[in-house]
């Protein structure tokens, strides 16, 4: 199946490049995951869905894949520029419990929430504190190299001498003038040399529980490096991808780059993807300015932006609508747009089921549609024209039913087989609405007996009974909406 027509958009050259993996037949793959100081909002879920649907596509097309994706559980501060209290540490003072505890709970609530965007685990999932050893072993090898320098406990990568034989801003586009001149210190705040340098390990403040024994003080790491420890030590010094949002470029996803380069002379990724940000109102998703949704408010439709709740299928229908790399805004008529699209394309897998093909074939060239689906998957992993597609065999199927259009055994098992094949597999929707809760799930079971019993009344031409059923849902204030697919609800 393997075909190499793949290309990837690589933000190291900003240009598409071939994808061609380092051992042939196989991939190495590094996810930045998430601070688990916190419940998980939409936005990090968009970049968890990305990832998702390129692992699976990537494994659709016969590559073994070894996909890690680690929890950052120590070592990210408050602010990029290594001031600030440890988020998870903060967090445990504020409710008063351990760090673990903080870790442990947010963890859980990350996994269930993926579970529901039907988002497959990862192969690996390491966790920074289960590689204080492997971190420690980096930071004595980037001494060693010349790129690193202890002061008061601490140990700090020298940017500047990076820099001299290196390019350091060679993924972002930063400019090292720029840095120099735009980094500010702030008086006390830290014992580097240089603002633009890096913390490496940092002696801990007596205050300052999360720490571990080390040769230059009891401390802790800094972020950057626990990436760089993981994803060597289970892909190698050498990978194919390394993956994460757009704001991880800089300073984090640039510092992995350094750290590694100093180490091994060579760059440690052949191909950087970063996924672009969800946003609300026009501005990004973001848990430290409060413009964010947490996906269970949306699945219960508990919160201030959306009137009705939506389900995870259909939001993560609705993000597949976009390309990864850019930029989307969430709003209620995208919403909508996507659980109608949704719908769409989940009834016309039903309605194919029960069409019983014949000899002739109908004017739908099922080997062009098949290859204009890989193609719109191998061009970047581009699910919203993979979609597209799909949608043009929806149109024919209704097609086949409706007007009595042909359709061949052959078209019929090609479409029968592909569509639940990139349906479920590559973009990874589940065939039913999972519903946000149990009740909800029986809710709508119960709302859909009740259609039927009132399409059978009205094929009885018992219009009391159907007109009953229709009115009573209404005074409860569920709305039933026929249309050319059937009968649809909406709760008010
Ligand atoms: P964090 O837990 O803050 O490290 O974030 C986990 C992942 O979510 C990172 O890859 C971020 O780049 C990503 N992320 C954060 N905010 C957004 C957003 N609004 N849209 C998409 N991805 C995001
Ligand atoms: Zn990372």
């Amino acid at each position: 199946m393997i075909d190499n027509s793949l290309v990837v958009l690589n933000s190291l050259s900003g240009e598409k490049e071939a994808f061609k993996p380092i051992n042939p037949g196989y991939v190495g793959m590094y996810v930045c995951g998430p601070t688990v100081y916190s419940n998980v909002h939409l936005g990090n879920c968009r970049t968890f869905i990305s990832f998702d649907l390129i692992y699976r596509y990537l494994k659709h097309l016969g590559y073994k894949v070894r996909y890690v994706r680690n929890i950052t559980d120590a070592g990210h501060l408050e602010n990029d520029e290594d001031t600030g209290e440890d988020r998870i540490a903060k967090k445990a003072r504020i409710e008063k419990i351990e760090p673990m505890e903080v870790v442990q709970y947010y963890t859980v609530d990350f996994h269930q929430i993926l579970e529901k965007f039907n988002t497959l685990p990862p192969g690996i999932e390491p966790t920074a504190t289960g590689h204080i050893i492997e971190q420690i072993e980096l930071i004595k090898e980037i001494l060693k190299a010349g790129y690193a320098y202890e002061i008061n406990g601490s140990v700090y990568f020298d940017v500047l001498k990076y820099n001299e034989t290196n390019h350091y801003g060679k993924l972002s586009g930063r400019k090292i003038e720029e840095l120099i001149h735009n980094t500010r210190t702030l008086e006390g705040q830290s014992d580097k040399k240089n603002p633009q340098d890096f913390a490496l390990w940092k002696k801990a403040e007596p205050q300052h529980i999360m720490r571990w024994p080390s040769p230059w003080s009891d401390g802790f790491p800094g972020w950057h490096l626990e990436c760089t420890a993981m994803s060597t030590k289970y892909l190698g010094a050498s990978f194919d991808i390394h993956g994460g949002g757009m704001d991880l470029k800089f300073p984090h996803h640039e510092c992995e780059i350094a750290q590694a380069q100093a180490i091994h002379q060579h760059p440690p990724v052949k191909y950087w993807l970063h996924a672009n940000m969800l946003t609300l109102n026009g501005k990004k998703m973001a848990k430290s300015t409060g413009n964010n949704i947490l996906p269970l408010d949306i699945f219960t439709g508990k919160n201030d932006f959306f009137k009705k709740p939506y389900s995870p299928q259909v939001v993560r229908f609705f993000m597949l609508q976009a390309h990864y790399t850019s930029i989307l805004d969430i709003s209620e008529d995208a919403l909508e747009a996507s659980e109608k699209g949704y719908m769409r394309l989940i009834e016309g897998v039903k309605q194919l089921a029960t069409i019983t093909p014949g000899n002739e074939a109908g004017g739908f060239d099922t080997e062009m549609w098949l290859k204009k689906c890989y193609a719109a998957m191998d061009d970047d992993f581009n699910s919203p024209l993979l979609i597209a597609q799909l949608f043009d065999a929806v149109k024919y199927i209704n097609q086949v039913v409706h007007k009595g259009i042909p359709i061949s055994s052959a078209q019929w098992d090609c479409l029968n087989t592909m569509l639940a094949s990139f349906i479920h597999d590559v973009l990874g929707i589940a065939p039913e609405v999972k519903s946000s809760s149990e009740a909800e799930d029986k809710l709508s079971k119960t709302i859909g007996l009740l259609i039927a019993l009132r399409n059978k009344a009205r094929a009885n031409k018992d219009f009391a009974t159907s007109d009953q059923i229709r009115d009573q849902l209404l005074s409860y204030g569920i709305q039933l909406n026929d249309g050319k697919e059937g009968t649809q609800f909406t709760i008010k």
